[in-house]
């Protein structure tokens, strides 16, 4: 039987405040607002009785660049958001949930104090070429990107990427971008899996697929030549498209919510679990649940030091369940 995974989460958007401002954007705002710690905390208990093992933190790139924002940060105790994001891993840890975070683009010392408090971490390196549709967002040139992925390898952290499909790259780019990430995995091997991601532009109803399905199969097919672990997100495609990758090598369907929707494609919900596990099953494929960091780097203790228990305890929990 054919098998693909998912990690069971909750998606805490810290803040929508964001450096960049890429041309196809669903997340940014221009408010400063900051989940406040007490619906952090609120959050990250709803999703362990859940039974959510990943706190996966996505939120806009070094938003502290603003005043406005810093002034937020400072009636809140703190002078850098860096410390905000390790506090509120910390909270996320207390409350038993393992958090993953996306912070954007980060220098080694930032790594460092993440590393502790993550299980694993992640950055989508989108396209490894200049593309127009970034020009204003600096944090999305390919060399800033591709640095910070580097840095996560020297540092041993367990890292997710992955590329977008439809920001105006041409097909060679996309085959490109993957081999780009294949050679940072060569030197490093820190990265756990890749992702596969279409854009979606929100259009006032179910998002609007940029790619057709057939481009993204090639896509895959390129990407599970390269690496063990392909992912690709369930709620951007039909369950018949979702299987029809599988097909062809996807086999991991990423972070799936019972409990907040995916802020990055909000016109897109999440299937629900056990329906999905269903139907995939008729068709012979069987859902298994994983954790935020894959078993190869659980093996290896390269996760947060922070996290080695909840590691542990997730794990076994998982797997008695399955
Ligand atoms: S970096 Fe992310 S949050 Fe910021 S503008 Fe670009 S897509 Fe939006």
């Amino acid at each position: 039987m054919l098998e693909v995974t998912f990690s069971k989460n909750a998606f805490f958007p810290l803040t929508r405040t964001c450096r960049n401002e890429c041309s196809y954007c669903n997340f940014r705002r221009s408010s400063t607002e900051i989940m406040k710690v007490d619906e952090i905390r609120k959050l990250a208990k709803s999703a362990f009785s859940s039974s959510c093992c990943e706190a996966l933190l996505t939120f806009g790139e070094r938003p502290d660049v603003y005043p406005s924002f810093r002034k937020e940060l400072k009636n809140l105790g703190y002078s850098r958001f860096l410390d905000y994001v390790v506090d509120s891993c910390l909270i996320c840890i207390s409350e038993g949930l393992l958090p993953h975070t996306n912070a954007g683009v980060l220098y080694k010392d930032e790594l460092k104090a993440l590393k502790p408090v993550n299980a694993s971490m992640g950055l989508m390196l989108e396209q490894a070429i200049e593309l127009e549709c970034h020009f204003c967002s600096p944090g999305k040139k390919p060399e800033v990107r591709i640095k910070t992925i580097e840095r996560a390898g020297k540092l041993k952290i367990p890292f997710t990427t992955g590329i977008l499909l439809g920001i105006g790259e041409k097909e060679y780019d996309r085959f490109y971008s993957l081999e780009v990430l294949a050679d940072l995995n060569e030197n490093y091997g820190h990265i756990q899996e890749v992702i596969i991601q279409p854009l979606v532009l929100v259009r006032g109803g179910r998002g609007e697929r940029k790619v057709e399905l057939s481009e993204v199969k090639r896509v895959v097919e390129f990407a599970k030549k390269l690496f063990s672990h392909v992912q690709v997100p369930p709620n951007l495609f039909s369950i018949d498209e979702v299987i029809s990758l599988i097909k062809v090598g996807a086999n991991d369907l990423g972070g799936i919510s019972p409990l907040t929707p995916d802020h990055v494609n909000p016109e897109n919900p999440w299937p629900k679990i056990e329906s999905l596990k269903r139907k995939l099953s008729i068709r012979g494929i069987a859902l298994k649940e994983r954790l935020p960091v894959y078993d190869d780097f659980i093996e290896k203790g390269w996760y947060g030091e922070k996290t080695a228990i909840l590691v542990e305890y997730w794990l076994e929990r998982i797997r008695h369940a399955r």
